[in-house]
């Protein structure tokens, strides 16, 4: 059939394949469009000039060709020697000079050694007048065992691929500087990464490159001179008697020139990297350190070959191992332990470490886990992975503290009599959160104990969960939790410094409250988080508890009121989450309503949580601390948001002035209805019905205001205080009126009549 006229369209594409048929206008485009984006991303070398040592065979010569073959200008560097390093001629380096011509492309030779290495970078100056790249790849193989090894076998490859990498860069230097740019490939080996039979010097030298670029990487970085380390694995005159020949076949040269290509690139940022590559694949190397053990509690104790004996297994514990960017973070590090030495503050670090994975279905199983709905649009953040703002919610970190201790044996360790797991209850949880968390990473947590505290009734358990990011070594989150081991007998202490106490919140009314029900299947969908704790599930366990039925999980609750006060205050934003800090009072049942009853402190919100239907407080003595405060309200049917702000005050009392004076109310004869305002965001509204007498929260019954008056919440209090005059209000923008304003003039005698009462 053929296409409709609207998209008929004889194309130059179709005579050019001689194909006939007719192609809709808008797959031209497509097509033409995808043609040049193309053409625009093709990675080009033109106006660059490039030096590849050891170009006239094996891997440096696919290096040479694709350069060439993308516009630079390139010296083909070949001593010409056998791959012991024997002899020399300008064949090789000719025939690939000759091959690139023969492309189109631009070349010379050069056939000095790389000890010579000035010499070759002058060829790159005299004939193309400038050096962008040098690809040190020059290289021969003297192996033999070390018992064996020689002081000539061992200087010849020292000299050829350490010291002749470092003469033929060090002569393309000074050209890099003051261009202000310059792209530096070394050739290091697994050999040197990870030794090797009749390689001592070979693999001495290939390690000997890592530092150099490591350095160079430092030293050039502020002057866009980048430096990698290449470690190949291709077949070679150099590999083809040690690799079986089926798998020397498939290790092509040419499969690790296109990131060499790329790492040379101007468009490539990085630096001081180590690079493996061969068969079509790469991957980044790293050099990782484990967090180590502390060998001596303070500065006046020494350290004795016993106590390293003792803590081999640790200080090799590779488990949390991490990578260090820099000299200045391992220098800090050591600083940090020198600090803690000093203060005599306990030093061993870790007792156990639990590593996980998460993704965006963990975030969204967790999000579900603690209430989130897509019927609240503040939530679909964290229940959609391609929403804008896509993010964690803090609280997922705290899931780390009860998944290690219940994997480990860390607070059975701790104590000095055994227990029965059953009896084991969380009591107080903080967490902190230092970065902004990632939607996808590895993570490590690490925990000690940091504490034991006999509380009569039980023991304490304080554990300390700090979790880090795998890839990038930071710290995303700190977390103290305390465990309390129910009716154990120990004699001990009964307070800690290390405690980070809960604070109970102001007297005065809830300025916020908002109500969730949870449903029956709570605790059946949150455990899929990780805290597979049966007490939550299987009501066998739950009554060896002393639970008639399971019990909702306290971190479940958590989550239910850490997002009602960011709805209620970050306008759902968990980025401006800093800390939380809870105690748990008393155990919820999955189908039971979540009441957060929240204050604001500045940038403190306190709140509390209980069981609606009950009334009974499950959270207590809870604070969150915020970055910033940003009012909004949850606006999902599942949940109810209740205000009370201090202007309710107020209102309570014009109500009982009018109540009093109905007759002087009713002179008015008006509605009124008043907007009040948090940080501009609306937050409640009251209603004065001045025909009827009578004052109520919300809006007019009769559905209609003669006079709509908006303000901040603080405003109306000062108002009401007498301590700011409503005309001046007005002028100044603070108190906005619409509907009939002369009417509102005539409410000025009933709020001053308030002065007293209030
Ligand atoms: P290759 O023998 O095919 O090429 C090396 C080239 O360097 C030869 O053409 C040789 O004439 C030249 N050369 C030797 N000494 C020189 C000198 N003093 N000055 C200038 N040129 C000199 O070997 P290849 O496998 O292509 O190796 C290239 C580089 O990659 C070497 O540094 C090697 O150590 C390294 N490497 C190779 C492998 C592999 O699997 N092939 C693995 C790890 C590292």
């Amino acid at each position: 059939m053929r296409p409709s006229k609207l998209f008929s369209y004889r194309t130059t594409e179709r005579n050019f394949i001689g194909v006939k048929f007719d192609i809709p206008k808008y797959i031209v485009r497509k097509f033409s469009l995808n043609i040049f984006r193309r053409k625009m991303q093709e990675l080009r070398f033109d106006g660059r000039v490039v030096v590849v040592t050891g170009a006239g065979a094996g891997l440096g010569r696919t290096y040479a060709l694709l350069f060439a073959s993308r516009g630079a200008s390139v010296v083909v560097n070949d001593l010409g020697s056998n791959k012991h390093g024997d002899g020399s001629s300008t064949k090789s380096a000719d025939a690939v000079v000759e091959e690139i011509r023969q492309n189109g492309g631009k070349a010379v030779a050069n056939y000095d050694s790389v000890l010579d290495g000035e010499k070759i970078i002058k060829t790159a100056i005299d004939s193309f007048g400038r050096i962008d790249v040098v690809v040190n790849n020059a290289g021969i193989l003297r192996d033999t065992s070390f018992a064996k090894m020689t002081e000539d076998k061992w200087d010849i490859i020292h000299n050829i691929h350490l010291k002749g990498a470092m003469k033929t860069t060090q002569a393309a230097w000074p050209y890099f500087i003051k261009q202000k740019y310059g792209r530096i490939i070394f050739t290091s080996s697994n050999s040197g990464l990870y030794g090797n039979f009749g390689q001592s010097n070979y693999s001495s030298a290939k390690l000997g490159l890592v530092g150099l670029t490591n350095t160079l990487a430092v030293e050039g970085s502020t002057k866009n001179i980048y430096t990698n380390v290449i470690v190949p694995t291709a077949g070679s005159r150099l590999t083809e008697d040690i690799i079986p020949p089926d798998f020397f076949e498939q290790l092509k040269p040419e499969l690790i020139a296109p990131v060499v290509f790329w790492l040379c690139h101007e468009d490539c940022t990085e630096n001081g990297s180590m690079i493996e590559t061969a068969l079509g694949w790469a991957g980044k190397c790293h050099i990782i350190r484990s967090a180590g053990c502390v060998l001596r509690q303070n500065l006046s104790v020494d350290v004795t070959p016993e106590t390293v004996r003792e803590n081999w297994l640790k200080i090799t514990d590779m488990t949390s191992a991490k990578r260090f960017n820099s000299i200045q973070e391992v220098t800090t590090e050591l600083f940090g332990v020198l600090e803690r030495m000093k203060s005599g503050a306990s030093l061993n670090d870790v007792d156990h470490i639990l590593k996980n994975d998460y993704n965006f279905r963990d975030i969204i199983l967790y999000a579900l886990g603690v209430g989130a709905t897509i019927q609240e649009p503040n939530d679909i953040r964290y229940l959609y992975e391609n929403a804008d703002e896509f993010s964690v919610l803090p609280t997922f970190f705290v899931l780390y503290g009860p998944m290690g201790c219940m994997n480990s044996s860390i607070v059975q360790d701790a104590v000095p009599f055994t227990f029965n797991p059953t009896q084991v209850l969380h009591g107080e949880q903080y967490l902190e959160i230092h970065k902004r968390l990632p939607t996808e990473a590895t993570v490590e947590t690490r925990f000690k104990i940091q504490d034991i505290l006999d509380k009569g009734k039980g023991t304490v358990v304080l554990i300390q969960h700090d979790t880090y990011d795998v890839t990038t070594g930071e710290k995303l989150s700190s977390g103290q939790m305390s465990a309390f081991i129910v009716g154990s007998g120990f004699k001990g202490k009964r307070t800690s410094t290390f405690v980070i106490p809960t604070i109970d919140p102001p007297t005065r009314k809830p300025d916020v409250t908002v109500t969730q029900k949870t449903s029956d299947d709570q605790a059946a969908l949150y455990r899929l988080s990780g805290d597979f704790n049966p007490l939550h599930i299987d009501t066998a366990v739950a009554m060896m508890g002393g639970f008639k039925k399971p019990i909702l999980h306290g971190l479940c609750s958590l989550g239910f009121s850490i997002r009602h006060v960011l709805q209620t205050y970050a306008a759902g934003d968990a980025h401006l989450f800093k800390s939380i800090k809870v105690r748990f009072a008393k155990p919820v049942i999955p189908g039971q309503t979540l009441r957060t009853d929240m204050w604001r402190n500045g940038n403190r919100i306190h709140f509390q949580t209980s069981i609606h239907e009950t009334g009974v407080p499950v959270i207590t003595g809870a604070y969150v601390d915020l970055l910033e405060i940003k009012m909004g309200l949850p606006q999902a049917n599942l949940c109810s948001a209740k205000t009370n702000l201090d202007s309710d005050a107020i209102f309570v009392t014009i109500s009982e002035q009018v109540k009093q004076n109905q007759d002087e109310a009713k002179k008015v004869n008006a509605v009124f209805l008043y907007n009040i305002t948090v940080d501009g965001k609306h937050i409640s509204e009251w209603t004065l019905d001045l025909k009827n007498g009578e004052v109520h929260k919300g809006k007019p019954k009769s559905g209609k205001a003669d006079a709509t008056l908006t303000l901040e919440d603080k405003d109306m209090v000062e108002i009401g205080l007498g301590k700011l005059n409503p005309q001046l209000a007005f002028m100044r923008g603070k108190l906005k009126i619409t509907g009939n304003i002369m009417l509102a003039q005539k409410l000025k005698s009933l709020m001053e009549t308030n002065k007293a009462k209030l």
